[in-house]
This record gives C-alpha cells, structure tokens and sequence, in this order.
C-alpha cells in the first residue's frame, strides 16, 4: 500500500515512520510512505503558497494552484484523495478498514486558516476529521491516519488476529491485560488468569471489557446491541 502525503513541512514526519512497526512494515514493503513538498509546486520565484482570505478574516489560506499541482503530479488511475481536516467525517475503526483495502492514498495536510475550497470540491475525495478538535495542522493528523490505517493492511502487523480483537473490533474495548510481576505494588493479578482454563479466561476477558466499555462508553455497546438486532 502507498501513502502519499502532501504538505509544506516533510521533516515533520521523520521520527513517527521510522520506527517501530511502520518502520518494519516500511522495510519489509508492505507499506510505501512518500512526502510530497507542496511548496516545490509554487507558481512565482517567491515559492509563494499561500495568501489572505478573500472576504477578510485573520490567517492564510493555501492557494489552488501549487497544492493541485501536487495532488496531479503524484494521482493515478485508483487513487483516493483524502484531505485531513476537522470538517471532515469522522476517522473510526470501520473507516481505517476501508481504506485498508485502498492500494493508494494521497493525504493532503492543510495548514494556516485551511485549503482553497475549490481543491476540496475538485480534486479531493473524501475529508476525513481525527477528532472533534482543532489541529495546527493536518500532519498530526496524517501521522494518526496512515498509523490507524498501516494496522489493517495484510502483513504490518505481526500476528494476524491482533487488529481483530483490539477495541472497537466487536463494539467494547479490548479486555484488560496484564504481565509480571504477579503481585505489584499490592495488586494481584486475576487469579482465573493464571487458572490455565481458557474458557473461563475468554469469559473472564469478554465480561471484564464489557464492564468497562459500559462504564466509559456505553454508546460503544449501544451500537453492538444494534447491529446484532
Ligand atoms: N479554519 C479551519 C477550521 O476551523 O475548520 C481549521 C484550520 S486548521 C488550523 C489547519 C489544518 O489542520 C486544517 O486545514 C487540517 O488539515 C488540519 N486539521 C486541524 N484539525 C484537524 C482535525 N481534527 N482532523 C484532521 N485535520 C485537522
């Protein structure tokens, strides 16, 4: 899978893909992850990107041209255009599922007050929100993005069955875990964790994720609840 990210700043994201199972996913190419500067598309000698807002207002605006020219110079036949921002829907686990399956996608971070409107209407697909809050600007968010989706794609994550039984998989979050020591700072773990009887441990764990989801989230299960009707 290849993202393709396009921004003004593409340092911003060295450190977050160079670790850890995105690293390793990056060597072992399952996953394909390329800056694109929108600032090597500017139009004048300036490298100008940006400009005031038609209409009056406070901040800048990023202008049509240079950011459709990245868009252009990295599309192809199947790729998806997504634009990270907060008036977008919001990012969840069935999304990041769906855009799993996509071989390409181009991320585009806004930045300043946002992007000409005219991009989003032309040449964006979809825009997507990490959450209801406003970022400085869209990188964080396609390092959340590209992160959330990377775990769904066939091969980045080491055992299979992980990503299945992570919360929001089945409508609750996932089930408390627990390592050793056994006893720490006066706390035991579980006893039935230790038991050795695994179907009383799988209940023990369904029950245990279930009261918690119901006690933080209960709309998590209100959801389950309606998809099993
Ligand atoms: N003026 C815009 C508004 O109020 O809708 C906010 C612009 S924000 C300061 C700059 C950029 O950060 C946005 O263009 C977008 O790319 C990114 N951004 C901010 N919040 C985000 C969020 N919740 N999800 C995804 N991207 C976000």
């Amino acid at each position: 899978m290849k993202f393709d990210i396009l921004s003004l700043f593409p340092e911003y994201f060295s450190g977050p893909f160079d670790e850890s199972i995105i690293k390793r996913a990056r060597e072992a190419g399952k996953l394909v992850i390329n800056q694109v500067n929108i600032r090597d598309f500017a139009e004048d000698r300036h490298k100008t990107v940006d400009d005031r807002p038609y209409g009056g207002g406070p901040g800048m605006v990023l202008m049509p041209g240079p950011v459709t020219k990245a868009i252009r110079s990295v599309k192809q036949d199947g790729s998806k255009v997504i634009c990270l921002s907060p008036q977008g829907k919001k990012l969840n686990a069935a999304l990041c599922r769906e855009f799993a399956k996509c071989d390409h996608l181009i991320l585009l971070c806004g930045h300043y007050e946002g992007i000409d409107e005219r991009v989003i209407q032309s040449d964006v697909d979809e825009e997507i929100s990490i959450g209801d809050y406003v970022l400085t600007s869209g990188c964080a968010a396609a390092i959340i993005f590209v992160d959330a989706v990377s775990r769904f794609v066939p091969g980045v994550i080491g055992h299979e069955d992980a990503a299945r039984e992570e919360t929001f998989e089945y409508g609750r979050f996932d089930c408390p875990h627990f390592t050793r020591p056994e006893v720490f700072e006066g706390k035991a773990v579980p006893s039935i964790l230790m038991s050795g009887h695994h179907q009383k441990i799988a209940e023990w764990r369904e029950q245990a994720a279930i009261d918690k989801t119901s006690k933080v989230r209960p709309d998590l299960l209100k959801i389950m609840g309606e998809k099993n009707e």
